[in-house]
């Protein structure tokens, strides 16, 4: 074959870092905190970047190492995100809600040597600090405390005074280890991805390019989901990489200082799961707000509502774009942006859809071994390949989880022709009556569309005539009084009628996992264990 005459210039977060901190100086990272708003431009953000490298490398880290962060999303953990690949090392960002067996268990699975931890988490921390097995540092990010971590701790500003600006970043291969992540365990044990300095790079431009987010030097990033779920949605590498002005909401995750935010600091971009924009549509419709900077609202994780996209566009002007991805395509794998033949009154079922393939991301559609046509109908297991989907999981074999270099992605849908997906359910949610699929997803988003409902999640139940059926498991508005009967009607025009939930119950609140989606398995534990009122309907 023909060799090329380019450069064989490595794709690295160093190059990516470099190239914001030179370019876009003056853009800037806003912290929310206690008492205000803490401002640092990108030069300042990069300086620190600099002697943060230099204060790791002083402590023992080299190439390979991991350091891990337990933060909020703040100035501090973008600059361990650019740091700590930059200088070859890895950087692993801790899931601050897991239970502490499963956070011991990935910080010791992934070897972490050095800790940063923000001072308000502290005592999370503390709860496992003695499982810990690879911990040689902890570093304290803020002047609070600390305590409950001991004495030994070290303090992340002193350790910055003690050096100097211009650390000489290594030569690094573009292939190598520059970031990981556990999934959250929605479905199982946390499995650990590693995230290549090229999978990072390619994935940040994608996320620039138009064809996805379209992030610039005029977007200004909220970042809500947080920084340790699913790589932070890539968005630490783009919105540097790219010189959009960052805005970190900190610990304050609440619908009230998030709606005061976004009025006072006008971000045109914001990023979270579907539950956190349900809560901001409800304190919106109570409260005075102003939403109408955002040009696009990235919402995945899991199924967006209709109703909630509805609702959000009318009344306040945000409009949500659907993203599907995992930590697994890191994980920027679709986002559906509409066609170019849409009309007006269509957009919001093109928005609506669970994304269209992003470049770059190759995707097959698999039901018994068989590969499906791209036909908007046939519903398969889809599956995904290409330069930042993962190839393994860390230190466990899961070969059930790949095929034939695709991985299996265990979402259930359908993809048409233009490359627009439509996740129906995940495989271990899917709920078989009678032999025929229900979507556990389509229903639960029309349950919702009930406007006394804030929230429904649909989980099988074993059934003797149908082996499966739905059960609902509803959460009402405050003041309501609507009955299983009054549901059932509502749905009737809007779903198969054999899809119908006979069962149904009533709970104050669907328990959400660690990054804010429904839980089914514990709504599952809590059915077995006779812990939920079942009302049957005829
Ligand atoms: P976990 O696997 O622990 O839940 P992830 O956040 O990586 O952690 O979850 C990825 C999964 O979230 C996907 O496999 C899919 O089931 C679900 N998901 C993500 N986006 C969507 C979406 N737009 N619609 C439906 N499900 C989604």
């Amino acid at each position: 074959m023909m060799q090329s005459t380019m450069q064989d210039w490595p794709l690295t977060i160093t190059a990516l870092f470099r190239h914001g901190a030179r370019v876009y100086a003056d853009s800037s990272v806003a912290t929310f905190e206690d008492d205000g708003v803490r401002r640092a431009s990108f030069a300042q953000v990069a300086e620190r970047v600099e002697r943060l490298a230099a204060a790791l490398q002083r402590l023992g880290i080299e190439p390979g190492d991991r350091v891990a962060t337990f933060c909020w999303n703040t100035q501090e953990h973008l600059e361990a995100y650019l740091a700590v690949p930059s200088m070859g090392a890895v950087l692993h960002a801790l899931n601050l809600r897991l239970f502490p067996e499963q956070l011991a268990f990935v910080i010791n699975h992934a070897g972490d040597k050095v800790i940063i931890v923000d001072d308000s988490l502290a005592p999370l921390l503390a709860k496992v600090k003695d499982q810990l097995k690879t911990v040689e540092h902890l570093i304290i990010v803020g002047d609070g405390e600390a305590a409950e971590l001991g004495d030994g701790c070290l303090r992340y500003e002193e350790l910055l005074a003690a050096e100097q600006p211009g650390f000489v970043w290594p030569e690094i291969d573009e292939r190598s280890a520059a970031a990981m992540c556990y999934t959250t365990g929605t479905t199982g044990d946390p499995k650990g991805v590693v995230y290549s300095h090229r999978s990072e790079y390619l994935h940040a431009l994608t996320e620039c390019s138009s064809s996805a987010l379209g992030i610039s030097e005029r977007d200004r990033i909220l970042p809500i989901a947080p920084m340790f779920h699913a790589n932070a949605w890539g968005l630490p590498y783009s919105g540097w990489l790219a010189g959009a002005d960052f805005l970190m909401p900190g610990r304050f995750l609440q619908a009230e200082p998030l709606c005061r935010m976004i009025k006072a600091e006008r971000p045109t971009f914001a990023g979270a799961v579907p539950t956190i924009w349900g809560e901001i549509l409800r304190y919106a419709d109570a409260n005075e707000v102003d939403l109408r900077s955002l040009r696009m609202v990235m919402c995945g994780g899991a199924s967006v509502p209709r109703a909630l996209v509805e609702k959000l566009e009318e009344r306040h002007g945000v409009r949500i774009t659907q993203a599907w991805g995992m930590t697994e395509t890191s994980p920027m794998a679709s986002i559906a942006c509409p066609p170019k033949s849409c009309q007006p009154h269509e957009e919001i079922d093109w928005r609506l859809k669970s994304g269209r393939i992003v470049p770059g991301v190759e995707l097959r559609i698999v039901d018994d071994g068989k590969v499906l046509d791209w036909d908007g109908q046939t519903v398969g297991e889809i599956q995904v390949r290409g330069p930042w989907i993962t190839a393994r999981y860390h230190g466990a074999d899961y070969p059930d989880r790949f095929d034939e270099g695709w991985l299996r992605t265990g979402d259930v849908g359908t993809v048409d022709a233009r490359g627009y997906i439509q996740i129906t359910d995940r495989t271990k949610d899917v709920i078989k009556s009678g032999g025929e699929w229900i979507s556990s997803v389509e229903l639960e988003n029309e349950i919702m569309a009930h406007p006394h409902v804030i929230e429904a999640a649909v989980i099988g139940v074993p059934d003797e005539r149908w082996d499966e059926r739905p059960l609902a498991c509803v959460v009402l508005n405050e003041n309501s009084a609507t009955t299983p009967d009054e549901l059932c009607a509502f749905l009737e025009s809007r779903v198969a009628r054999w899809w119908v939930p006979e069962r149904w119950t009533f709970i104050p609140e669907i328990p959400k996992t660690s990054v804010g989606k429904f839980d089914k398995k514990v709504l599952r534990a809590r059915r077995e264990a006779g812990a939920l009122e079942i009302v049957h309907v005829q």
